[in-house]
């Protein structure tokens, strides 16, 4: 709720709640493997801050943020924090699933 009262300002722990919400709900779908789960998330956060009421452009510099500093400091952390984090997670890697909304699409 703190995230969507100043989305334009969002902090990375703002960030991080919404990626939770985003992350459950791939696991809600059926998807198991953590590191599946989160990339399908990170591609999602754009539209997941966009049907939660975020404007059109923090959603999109916010989703690009997370996965541009959050994500990517998991693969560095390593430890139980790998098992979320692949470096096929990216676009035009193996597990780029090419959505039309996606987080790293073109606006
Ligand atoms: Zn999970």
């Amino acid at each position: 709720m703190s995230y969507l009262s100043h989305p334009e300002r969002a902090t990375g722990r703002e960030l991080q709640s919404l990626d939770l919400f985003t992350h459950e709900s791939m696991h809600v779908r059926g998807e198991l493997n953590e590191a599946l789960t989160e990339c399908e998330a990170v591609q999602r956060n754009y539209r997941a801050a966009r049907l939660l009421g975020v404007p059109d452009k923090a959603a999109r510099e916010n989703a690009l943020r997370y996965y541009n500093i959050n994500y990517q400091q998991r693969g560095k952390i390593g430890g139980m924090q790998a098992a979320y984090y692949s470096d096929q997670c990216a676009p035009g890697k193996a597990m780029d699933e090419h959505l039309s909304d996606s987080t790293w699409a073109t606006p």
